[in-house]
């Protein structure tokens, strides 16, 4: 059995007690919230956020990119979200190791160098105030007034608010 097979599994269990049909597309909340991959961020306890209620957009450290930036905009113009939730957390694997030393090692392994930019960062809360930005200045996005970032506390529980 690998790990998918287990997830295969418990989706069975899932659908025989399923009883959500019908829900509408556009979140009802009318929130976004962009966090990082990682596995002890579990966002929608975290946020209290339940089937049919928020865009959740995630990628290794919650980096506002150009993809992000995407989803963000369909997201707002296209299924009618207004607000916007930063999630970055503490002990994120980006930032055990650097943007320099990723590139090298997928040159040296591969003999090319990414077309993306690897996005690791030493200061968890300057990267919130730099995806905030990434955000705020985005000329495609209709709805910028209500942005906000936090960092979660992967030992806590907390969510900390970033300004
Ligand atoms: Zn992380």
């Amino acid at each position: 059995m690998t790990a998918t097979d287990d997830m295969l599994a418990a989706n069975q269990i899932y659908a025989q007690g399923f009883d959500k049909p019908g829900l509408p597309g556009p979140p009802s909340r009318g929130v976004a919230v962009v966090a990082c991959m990682d596995a002890r961020l579990d966002v929608y306890r975290v946020l209290g956020l339940g089937d049919g209620e928020a865009h959740v957009i995630r990628n290794a450290g919650g980096v506002v990119t150009d993809d992000v930036l995407r989803s963000l905009t369909v997201s707002q113009r296209k299924l009618q979200t207004r607000e916007v939730v930063l999630v970055h957390h503490t002990k994120c694997g980006m930032a055990t190791f650097t943007d320099d030393e990723f590139v090298a090692e997928l040159e040296s392994d591969t003999g090319q160098r990414p077309a993306w930019t690897p996005g690791t960062f030493t200061d968890t809360e300057q990267d919130v105030r730099d995806s905030l930005a990434a955000v705020r200045e985005s000329p495609f996005l209709l709805h910028t007034d209500a942005v906000r970032g936090f960092v979660y506390d992967v030992d806590s529980g907390t969510l900390t608010e970033v300004s």
